[in-house]
């Protein structure tokens, strides 16, 4: 090869290498890049559906979230609340319109009246860690046919689970509480069990559950056990959801309960398992809250 042609040949792979090398990684870095841009940017939607509970046009929850939201709109600071030293004044009566509904908000704050009594309670057919004919594992209808078809879920896989205790009513509750606070005073008592009318075992929504693991008790080990396991990944399937995760007492009020489980519906409580969120933040709108 004389200089000539090796010059013309030193320029031919130059050409060569930009078209055949250079060129396609360009692009293939250009293309890449757009990608990762675009998926960013989709993906960032995620974070907000955490935290909030912006409905999309054509929801068909839109509007019960909303109604449910309205008359508490005048509690601007909620997640501030301090559970500690609640008073009266700090306490907001559901109204009438909103007792009934499968997504009835009660807390420290939203307080059921005196005489609510569920109209449609009936005693659902499980098994039960205290024996069975017992009014106080009574649900709404319902909630306690969801109920059934959960525990008969589970029986399937071999997971034998318990109703520990249901429905509720205000005088019992007031009962239970004063026992609290006789035994173990006041500060305490307000920790360890609900005011009456701050207990979702009033709506008939709730119960507790226990197995033979955690010899019927109702414990935070339920949560390590096979049985409590299987409730939580799996009670949403039939309308129901732990309503007591672990850490988020700062949005509920109340400390980690594996074993308590409310039903909303079965959209509802997928939405709310698959955003890893509490029914406060589900029915509360998304500015009042803040990542927890
Ligand atoms: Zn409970």
């Amino acid at each position: 090869m004389d200089d000539a042609t090796r010059a013309r040949y030193k320029v031919w792979m130059r050409r060569r290498i930009l078209r055949r090398i250079v060129m396609p990684g360009a692009i293939f870095l250009v293309l890449l890049v757009g990608v990762v841009i675009g998926l960013s940017f989709f993906g960032s939607d995620e974070d907000d559906i955490i935290y909030s509970n912006e409905v999309t046009e054509g929801d068909e929850f839109a509007t019960e979230i909303e109604s449910l939201a309205q008359p508490v709109s005048a509690l601007p600071t909620y997640q501030d609340f301090d559970f500690s030293t609640y008073d009266e004044e700090s306490i907001v009566e559901i109204g009438v319109d909103y007792l009934n509904s499968y997504l009835v908000l009660v807390n420290k704050v939203f307080r059921l009246p005196e005489d609510y009594l569920p109209e449609d309670l009936v005693l659902p057919e499980v098994l039960s860690a205290w024996g069975h004919d017992n009014t106080n594992h009574r649900m709404r209808e319902t909630a306690a046919r969801a109920l059934e078809a959960m525990f008969g879920a589970a029986r399937d896989e071999g997971l034998i689970l318990w109703i520990a205790s249901g429905y509720r009513s205000f005088e019992e509750q007031e009962y239970k509480h004063q026992y609290f606070i006789d035994t173990h005073g006041l500060e305490a008592a307000e920790v360890m069990s609900a005011r009456p009318g701050h207990s979702e075992h009033q709506t008939g929504l709730v119960v507790d559950v226990t197995a033979a693991s955690v010899s019927a008790l109702l414990t935070e080990g339920f949560a390590n056990e096979p049985e409590g396991m299987w409730l939580r990944e799996n009670a949403h399937q039939f309308g129901f959801i732990v309503r007591y995760p672990y850490g988020r007492m700062s949005l509920t009020g109340v400390g980690y309960e594996p074993w308590h489980i409310r039903y909303v519906g079965v959209p509802e409580a997928t939405y709310i398992f698959e955003n890893d969120i509490v029914l406060e933040q589900y029915i509360f709108p998304v500015q009042r809250w803040e990542q927890p």
